[in-house]
């Protein structure tokens, strides 16, 4: 079982990507989290795409396109995918739909994430992540119990460099240039589940769930 979260940055789907993949034994794909290891690791790929990410651009297709080939294909026959941040643009569907078709696999569901701008720019302004254990938290909506500290590990929380406000609106407009045509592209294959994504989260979560079930149902 396969699926796509799709939607701009600050939408919540790492944040119920990390939470649905282990309730349902899916490998979370998160090409945003790859890329920064990447950086952090210092390898060629890193070097490359740290250029992109600090100006709140896409990296070329060929980095991330391989990069999701080589999880897909390392994760065994028996894997269900969920793919958060990938594809991105018409070029990435098509080559992500040549490598599930080559490895026998099909696209089960795109969950579509609807919020406002308003919204994506509060949520990514305001997120900090722990240095170490990568904890999820928002100084409004899910703060943690000492400010700058993770709740689970005790370690310092940071935020990310291109969650400043200029970046963030960068990143939208890469979004609804680039992005935001894969609506219609995946509307049309019949995959398209849309969520109102500016709820709460355990609202959201139950609305994916009930979703995810049915098309485990269906794969039986
Ligand atoms: P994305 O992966 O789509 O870019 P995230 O899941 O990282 O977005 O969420 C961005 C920020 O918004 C994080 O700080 C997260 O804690 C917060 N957040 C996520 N979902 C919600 C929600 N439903 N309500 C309020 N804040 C949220
Ligand atoms: P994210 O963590 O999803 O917000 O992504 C952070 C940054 O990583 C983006 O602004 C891009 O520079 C880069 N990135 C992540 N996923 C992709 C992708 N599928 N295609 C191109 N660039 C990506």
């Amino acid at each position: 079982m396969n699926v796509v979260f799709l939607g701009p940055p600050g939408a919540g789907k790492g944040t119920q990507a990390e939470t649905l993949s282990k309730k349902k034994n899916m490998k979370h794909v998160s090409t945003g989290d790859l890329l920064r290891e990447a950086v952090q690791a210092g390898t060629a790929t890193g070097a490359k795409a740290r250029e992109y990410m600090e100006k709140g651009l896409l990296v070329p297709d060929k980095l991330v396109v391989d990069i999701v080939a080589d999880c897909l294909t390392k994760g065994g026959n028996n894997s269900s995918f969920l793919l958060d941040g990938f594809p991105r643009n018409l070029a990435q569907a098509k080559a992500l739909d040549e490598t599930l078709k080559k490895l026998g696999y099909k696209l089960d569901g795109v969950f579509y994430f609807v919020v406002s701008e308003k919204t994506a720019v509060k949520r990514l302004t305001g997120r900090w992540l722990c240095s170490s254990c990568g904890a999820n938290y928002h100084e409004l909506y899910m703060p943690p119990k000492k400010a700058g500290i993770c709740d689970r590990c005790g370690k310092p929380l940071g935020q990310r460099p291109d969650d400043n406000v200029e970046t963030v609106k960068k990143r939208l407009k890469v979004y609804h240039e680039q992005t935001a045509d894969l609506i219609d592209y995946y509307k049309k294959r019949s995959v398209l589940n849309t969520i109102d994504a500016d709820r709460d989260v355990g609202d959201i979560r139950n609305d994916i769930c009930g979703v995810l079930d049915s098309l485990f149902k269906g794969n039986k």
